[in-house]
């Protein structure tokens, strides 16, 4: 499947301003046009050097009007565009459903319209729900069982794209990647937040005990999957991505300590997210089938994340800056 324009929507945030560059590298016969609201998470500064390449709207894809202007003679739409932090999700769930499922409906409905020929929902592996106390990996035929305001939006947006699939014809695919680290990536995640943090010789926090346990893949593997499934996925399917990986909050901290010669005394154990969920973890075996693999290993991924940090302290100590980031530390990263 060829594509001549393609709107991503949230292309100014963490993992969409990667796929910007991931699109213009791999397709540059594209139109790219990016839609996004530039709220605390999205910068412009994440598409420096690109943006004389690409169409650039500032504008809210749950609003209908911004949505058509950006899909005007686009033929696929990806949308990264959300609410995408759990924490904030749980102070104040409404811009969430806002944007993450409101958004979603209009992007479709106007993709409906005008006749796009693929649409990509970009999800997340947090639609599962907690595994923990089991040895299960997420396959796509499980049920969906969200357990954050974040993650349920997640959900219901997935649930519209495949009734739009099935209802009016629209050729939807999904992917559901796990967490997912690397260079742009906004300080208030995990990866970024224990780098700069460690930088400024602040303390790590880490939710209660550091059991927790993750996936951690990075963004260029991300991107390459959202690509894969964008051509050739099979319309009306979801596709996990992910790194096979199981990593404890603590032991990020840890690493992200060695990486940078700090000491393991900057780890500071807080108190528990509510609701926490101890495990995801997914199987990508169908993306697998698909020609994916992943590339990083987590060792070399996270020692590029790491330098790429250290060279960019202008970039990340500007987003700490803002009220956002300050307003979430004193409530969430009382250490
Ligand atoms: P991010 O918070 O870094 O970026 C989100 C972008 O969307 C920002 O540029 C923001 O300005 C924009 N945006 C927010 N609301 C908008 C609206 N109403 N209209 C237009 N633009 C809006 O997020 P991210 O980490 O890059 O995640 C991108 C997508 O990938 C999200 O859909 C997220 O759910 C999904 N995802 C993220 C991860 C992860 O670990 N980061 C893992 C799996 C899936």
């Amino acid at each position: 499947m060829t594509f001549k324009r393609v709107l991503i929507t949230g292309g100014a945030g963490f993992i969409g301003s990667n796929y910007v560059r991931y699109a213009l590298a791999h397709h540059p016969e594209w139109e790219v046009v990016v839609l996004d609201k530039l709220t605390y998470a999205g910068n412009l500064e994440n598409l420096e050097g690109v943006m004389d390449r690409i169409t650039f709207i500032q504008g809210d894809i749950a609003n209908p009007e911004d949505a058509r202007r950006a899909m005007a003679g686009a033929d696929a739409v990806v949308n990264f565009a959300a609410e995408s932090h759990v924490d904030r999700s749980l102070l104040d769930p409404r811009p969430f459903v806002k944007t993450n499922v409101e958004g979603t409906l209009v992007l479709l409905e106007e993709a409906r319209r005008a006749g796009v020929k693929r649409f990509l929902q970009v999800s997340t592996d947090e639609v599962y729900g907690d595994l923990s106390g089991t040895e299960r990996h997420s396959v796509e035929t499980d049920p969906l069982r969200p357990r954050s305001p974040y993650a349920a939006s997640k959900a219901g947006a997935e649930h519209l794209v495949f009734a739009y699939g099935v209802s009016y014809g629209l050729e939807v695919v999904v992917t559901r990647g796990s967490n997912t680290y690397g260079p742009y990536q906004y300080p208030e995640k995990i990866i970024p937040l224990f780098i700069t943090n460690a930088l400024e010789g602040k303390p790590l926090p880490v939710y209660g005990d550091g059991s927790a346990v993750r996936d951690y893949l990075h963004v260029e593997d991300h991107c390459a999957g959202i690509d894969l499934v964008l051509h050739k996925g099979t319309a009306g399917e979801a596709y996990n991505l992910g790194a096979r990986l199981a990593v404890r909050g603590v032991e990020v901290a840890e690493r992200v300590l060695g990486l940078l010669g700090k000491p393991r005394e900057l780890i500071r154990f807080v108190a528990d997210r509510p609701g926490h969920d101890y495990r995801y973890s997914v199987d990508p075996s169908k993306a697998e089938a698909l020609g994916w693999e992943r590339r990083w290993s987590f060792e070399a991924g996270l020692r590029q994340t790491v330098r790429w940090y250290v060279e960019h302290a202008g970039w990340w100590r500007r987003a700490k800056e803002r009220i956002e980031f300050r307003d979430l530390e004193t409530k969430w990263y009382r250490a």
